[in-house]
């Protein structure tokens, strides 16, 4: 070690300084389709050398990311995480958004619109699609209502 000072992971204790031996950091990310990247979990792990005893400490952080619809992310990569395709609210959990029906986009549910099929059904369908298939949809209704 030639400068210590300038190391992050340097512990400065009252009388001896602790080295750090060995760092190693896990990350995972996930990358938007413009490049944009979200850290969603990062594990580190250090084993720091007390020189003036030989003791070894061995530490490890695991930090958890919560969504913004306020949920911890406890399996970072297995879990599915959405973000809404209207108000591009990120890093969302399945609990909070619904699949257009009609083109499969994500839409979180303060976004996605809910309308009635003629047997009572909630029909899902995203800002777009709404507002493109309203007059198509009543037309459809119209001729699936009458035997
Ligand atoms: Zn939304
Ligand atoms: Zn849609």
């Amino acid at each position: 070690m030639n400068n210590d000072q300038d190391n992050p992971y340097i512990t400065a204790l009252p009388e001896v300084q602790s080295i750090v031996e060995n760092a190693e950091e896990q990350r995972i990310l996930v990358t938007d389709a413009d490049g944009t990247s979200y850290l969603i979990s990062r594990t580190q792990e250090l084993i720091i050398l007390n020189p003036g005893t030989g003791e070894r400490q061995f530490l490890k952080t695991q930090q958890l990311i919560r969504t913004q619809d306020g949920r911890i992310i406890l399996n970072p990569g297995k879990e599915p995480l959405y973000a809404c395709n209207n108000c591009n609210r990120k890093l969302l959990t399945q609990q909070s958004i619904k699949f257009c029906q009609s083109c499969q986009t994500t839409e979180c549910l303060n976004c996605i619109r809910t309308i009635q099929d003629p047997n009572g059904q909630p029909i899902y369908l995203c800002q777009t699609c709404f507002k493109n298939s309203r007059m198509k949809r009543i037309i459809q209704w119209i001729f699936t209502i009458r035997p």
